[in-house]
């Protein structure tokens, strides 16, 4: 039974070092750069709201500061677009995400990315630029001439989040009437209850994506490369369909999938540890207490194989001259090598133990047998 155990924990083990990483609900691969999601800000406590992504600007304020302090630098997105084909090494950049639009991105974040040098992409609305934010009026939107002086100064990137499909389409599942994302989501008709055709979907879909994108070109003089996917919804349709639009980069959140740019969603300070401990892992963190907790009501921001971790190292250390995945292949060839070469080992010394223990014994047996003392069950013992 031990020989049994040690066979199957010898497979085990052989299995996790040749297979690739494959639990992690945090789907970024090691070597892209990590990637922040914020979304609305306030000066003073009173503007927080209970369950709502709203960060106190004080507390961006500490993070940027952290940032600078450890050396970890601000992407722009087009460096982040770059380093997803060309990684950098893990932990030594960041992109700052802050997604809807809202004007507090110019009046508390810009004037603070100015202060430290450091940079960040705004996903706008494109439909809300320069509107009235009827539903919240303490939080207005951005105007086109706040875009333009951000993106303008190479502090922030003015980059897509959506036009029209911010909000909901109805739809019918199990007979019932439904919402559900406006590009992810078949239209029903509400006379006639037909289905939207795939076609009509497709070139609904295509309109929104290619809409969000001339709207920037056209106020920022610019050519916008990255899109966020309203709800985090998106689909291999979609994904296609951002491509044709002229997207280079789409980005989802922590957990909803690998498309090209997973996020991790900051909504408060309290995950701002397992931020760091994604960055340089715990030699960073002075207090082990900060890096435990997944915040509660965030469920997509649980991880595992964070940048810092050691394949990542082995990854990016060679040099950035070799594609992503001839590094992979490598690094698979050197680990199968060692796992052989282990296998091999143990095997060696099963094979010791098994073939050898037997012969001592037989003398005092009494009648050796030449040729039989390696088979059988007593000459295994019991
Ligand atoms: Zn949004």
């Amino acid at each position: 039974m031990g020989v049994a155990k040690r066979v199957l924990a010898s497979l085990a083990a052989l299995a996790a070092v040749v297979c690739p990483r494959s639990s992690s609900a945090y789907a970024v691969p090691v070597e892209r750069p990590l990637v922040v999601a914020y979304h609305q800000f306030v000066q003073y406590e009173a503007g927080l709201e209970p369950n709502m992504p709203v960060m106190l600007i004080s507390q961006f304020e500490d993070q940027l500061r952290y940032l600078k302090e450890h050396g970890i630098r601000t992407l722009s997105i087009e460096e982040y677009a770059e380093a997803v084909s060309s990684p950098m090494p893990p932990g030594s950049t960041v992109l700052l995400t802050i997604d809807d639009g809202y004007e507090s991105v110019y009046t508390l974040v810009y004037p603070l990315l100015r202060k430290y040098d450091m940079h960040a992409t705004a996903f706008v609305i494109t439909s809300r630029v320069g509107k009235q934010n009827v539903t919240n009026p303490h939080q207005p939107w951005l105007s086109w001439d706040e875009c333009k002086e951000m993106d303008a100064s190479g502090l922030v990137d003015i980059e897509a989040h959506a036009d029209a499909s911010h909000d909901k389409v109805h739809s019918v599942r199990n007979g019932r009437d439904v919402a559900g994302p406006y590009l992810t989501t078949r239209t029903v008709d509400p006379v006639t209850g037909t289905e939207e055709t795939d076609a009509a979907y497709r070139a609904r879909v295509l309109d929104e994506l290619s809409t969000a994108k001339r709207k920037i070109d056209t106020q920022l003089d610019k050519d916008t490369i990255a899109f966020c996917w309203p709800f985090g919804a998106s689909t291999t349709e979609t994904l296609i369909a951002a491509r044709e639009a002229g997207y280079r980069v789409t980005f989802r959140l922590a957990g909803e999938g690998h498309i090209d740019g997973d996020r991790l969603r900051l909504h408060s300070p309290e995950n701002w540890g397992e931020i760091t401990r994604l960055l340089g892992g715990a030699g960073l963190q002075s207090d082990p207490a900060d890096v435990v907790a997944a915040p509660t009501g965030y469920g997509t921001t649980t991880t595992s194989g964070p940048p810092g971790g050691p394949s990542a190292t082995a990854l990016s250390a060679p040099g950035a001259q070799y594609s992503p995945w001839l590094q992979e292949l490598v690094r698979r060839l050197v680990l199968a090598s060692i796992a052989m070469l282990v296998g091999g080992l143990f095997w060696s010394i099963c094979a010791l133990v098994l073939f050898r223990n037997p012969r001592p014994a037989r003398p005092r047996a009494g009648a050796p047998t030449p040729g039989e003392g390696q088979e059988g069950p007593s000459g295994l013992g019991a």
